[in-house]
């Protein structure tokens, strides 16, 4: 198999790997647009815990059950989506299906209550995805208060200008904002007394190595320190035991998400679960 995608003169080797990898992403790629009206998509939902253990939210995390493929991760579908132009579609979907699921979101849990989103950056490019959430919002009848909307750095920072006018008004629909993955890009930290955000998000990545790295104990709290200074909440994904949620909670971190409460699941599944984790129900 050869390949002059480099360039005239230069020739890549396929491996027969490589040949199954590129044949499955084609396949995905071209299935988007069917998946959707084919309801192959499912969101599922990660909850948020605050320190005294209550739910105050919950993460809707996309999946695509696919008919070959069974169920393919965010993480492979989504930057296929991005680069052939399908992410919109997706994104949209999501959002209606969050809408339709509120009802029952907000009946199981304590409010105040909010559900959050993630937008990729080339969401934010086009100018009518907010008209399309604000039409939805009213079609459904949502309070955007019961909305949160994250978005990572690179993403936010991919068009400054853009994402600014995009999440002021976001933000004052009502809607909260924040910014995911923290501390795992490249960006310099000037940009972050020019934007308007609610929430930082701290990395899985810092939060694994809270029991084993002196460095990253002391990089998350200063995370957390910075946060606090410029009056923004701090929620810390992929906790996934006690040592981990006391170390953040000693630190001034206000809500997390982890295994350790719950991974993602269906909505009946989440439903059905508790809306209060006790710190004795942890005990080791
Ligand atoms: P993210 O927004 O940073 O979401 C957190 C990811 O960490 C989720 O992976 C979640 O399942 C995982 N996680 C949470 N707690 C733990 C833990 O305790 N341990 C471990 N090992 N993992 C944990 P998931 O669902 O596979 O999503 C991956 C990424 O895909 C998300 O990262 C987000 O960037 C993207 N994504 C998911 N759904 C959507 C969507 O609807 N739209 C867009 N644009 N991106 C999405
Ligand atoms: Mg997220
Ligand atoms: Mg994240
Ligand atoms: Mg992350």
């Amino acid at each position: 198999y050869r390949s002059k995608a480099r360039g005239r003169g230069s020739y890549t080797l396929f491996t027969p790997d490589m040949v199954e990898s590129h044949k499955r992403k084609l396949h995905l790629a071209n299935g988007i647009e069917q998946g959707i009206s084919n309801d192959e998509f499912v969101v599922y939902y990660q909850v948020k815990v605050n320190n005294e253990g209550n739910v105050i939210g919950v993460e809707a995390l996309i999946r695509w059950q696919h008919p070959e493929f069974g169920l393919v991760m965010p993480n492979e579908f989504i930057p296929i989506a991005e680069q052939g132009g399908k992410i919109t579609a997706i994104t949209r979907w999501v959002i209606k299906r969050v809408c339709i699921d509120m009802p029952d979101l907000k009946q199981w849990a304590t409010s105040p209550f909010r559900a959050s989103i993630n937008l990729s950056g080339h969401d934010l490019r086009s100018s009518q995805l907010f008209d399309y959430i604000y039409n939805t919002f009213k079609l459904y009848d949502i309070n955007p208060e019961n909305i949160e909307f994250e978005v990572t750095e690179s993403a936010y920072l991919e068009n400054f200008t853009l994402s600014n006018k995009f999440f002021r008004r976001i933000g004052n629909m009502g809607c909260a904002i924040a910014l995911d993955d923290f501390g795992t890009g490249y960006s310099s930290l000037s940009y972050l007394t020019q934007i308007n955000i609610d929430t930082l998000k701290v990395d899985r990545q810092f939060v694994m190595e809270i029991q084993t790295s002196e460095r990253s104990r002391l990089v998350t709290g200063a995370i957390i320190d910075l946060a606090k200074r410029l009056s923004l909440s701090v929620c810390a994904e992929g906790i996934e035991n006690l040592e981990q949620w006391n170390y953040l909670r000693e630190h001034g971190c206000d809500n997390v998400q982890g295994f350790m409460f719950s991974k993602p699941i269906p909505l009946s599944e989440l439903t059905c679960s508790p809306s209060h984790y006790s710190d004795s129900s942890f005990s080791v």
